[in-house]
């Protein structure tokens, strides 16, 4: 025998009900989004690594230690995208999308890729569907965001707090900033290396920090929310407020600052109460735009984490029920059979054919093994008679119809 193939290590197949469930988060964040007139972009899953060092932040874990990157046959520094908010941006400057005065609604789904330590529920290719609105700086788009992800979260069934926080702008983060250097160097000994690191090229970071002693410091930290200019004590107001004229609960957490340099103003988590870990974040970048080469450009979105999602989908909805065709006798049944499957799918009917041959028994078990619902025989009599037995596969009840009442039994159970 051959040497047996796996998957990369940090990669997985998804079969079956995973697959299926997938596809349902996936779609159910899609209706959604279209729901609020947002747009489909399908973005390159490859793009030049300083797209991200230069959005992302060169001092972040993505950037530092994450990202998947490599030459190509050109010598060019290529990476598999981590994130797709930096595609979005890439891609409206490139295509100009600004050109006619419009905000773009925009969004996505795909893969991402992270260099992370594998465990569970954390791959290093995962899925993420995330919108992005460009070109506004109105609080109206911060609390419809929120309340887009708080839609997502009620369709879903899942429970989740979201958090929010203002991260300020240009004006006032620097100020902010200041202060929390100051009070960090105080316990510069205290934190881990990474922190110890970050200190002076990214102190917002520290306050993300998951290390306990680093968590301590952080909890008696100078808050942001007392350093915000008017404008953004403003905004940040505003968005409070549509937020609760939606109805959309929230708690304040002004040591909220995402994993990523590139937030202003607003930004917010929703953390899972049953995984305790962020299922979808997102918040405003109102300098990346012009950063990355466009005109200056207000903008926000969020990323959805559909494999976390995943974990938290308990039930499906049920499958169509599944009929199953046995053709028996010679080949003219097989042709009739065949015929008759095909004309329950133009019906909206689930149907499988069945490839076997022998013996009726064998076939129902067969039936029953796939998950069929109903199984129906196609056989000499049955065709000379235009009178088919559709059994219940789940009671053994059986019915004698004709092809039209089989139809019309099935299409009202679907
Ligand atoms: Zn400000
Ligand atoms: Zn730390």
């Amino acid at each position: 025998m051959s040497e047996k193939i796996k998957t990369v290590r940090g990669f997985r197949d998804l079969i079956g009900e995973e697959a299926r469930k997938y596809r349902f988060v996936v779609e159910k964040i899609r209706n959604i989004l279209e729901k609020n007139n947002f747009e489909e972009i399908i973005l390159p899953t490859v793009e030049y690594t300083k797209l991200f060092t230069r959005s992302i932040g060169d001092a972040t874990d993505i950037v530092e230690k994450e990202m998947f990157t490599f030459q190509d046959k050109g010598g060019r520094d290529i990476a598999l995208r981590p994130e797709g908010t930096a595609g979005v941006v890439r891609a409206y400057i490139e295509n100009k999308l600004y050109a006619d005065g419009t905000y773009k609604k925009l969004y996505y789904e795909g893969s991402m890729f992270r260099h992370e330590r594998p465990q569970k529920g954390r791959y290093r290719e995962f899925h993420q569907v995330g919108a992005e609105v460009l070109g506004t700086i109105n609080p109206l788009a911060d609390a419809e965001i929120i309340k887009i992800a708080d839609d997502i979260l009620k369709t879903l069934q899942i429970e989740a707090t979201i958090e929010i926080n203002s991260l300020g702008c240009k004006k006032c983060r620097p100020k902010y900033r200041e202060a929390l250097i100051n009070y960090l160097r105080q316990h510069r000994e205290e934190l881990c290396e990474d922190c110890q690191r970050r200190l002076e090229k990214n102190p917002l970071r520290i306050l993300d920090c998951k290390v306990e002693t680093c968590k301590v410091i952080a909890q008696k930290a100078p808050k942001i929310t007392d350093y915000l200019c008017d404008e953004c004590k403003t905004h940040y107001r505003q968005v409070k407020e549509y937020l609760k004229a939606l109805n959309v609960e929230f708690v304040e957490n002004p040591y909220l600052v995402r994993g990523l340099d590139y937030y202003s103003k607003t930004v917010f988590e929703c953390v899972s109460k049953e995984l305790g870990k962020t299922v979808i974040a997102g918040g405003r970048y109102d300098y990346l735009v012009e950063e990355l080469g466009g005109p200056p450009t207000p903008a926000l979105g969020f990323a959805a984490g559909v494999e976390r999602l995943m974990l938290l989908v308990k039930e499906l909805p049920p499958k169509k029920p599944l009929v199953f065709i046995i053709p028996f006798g010679g080949e003219k049944e097989k042709i009739e059979a065949l015929k008759i499957a095909e004309k329950l799918r133009q019906e909206g009917i689930r149907t499988e054919l069945s490839y076997r041959e022998g013996k009726l028994k064998k076939q129902f078990e067969y039936a029953a093994k796939i998950g069929a619902d109903f199984a129906v025989v196609v056989g000499e009599n049955e065709l000379q008679s235009g009178k088919f037995p559709l059994k219940n596969l789940h009671t053994r009840e059986q019915k004698i119809l004709t092809l039209e009442e089989i139809i019309q039994t099935l299409k009202n159970l679907s």
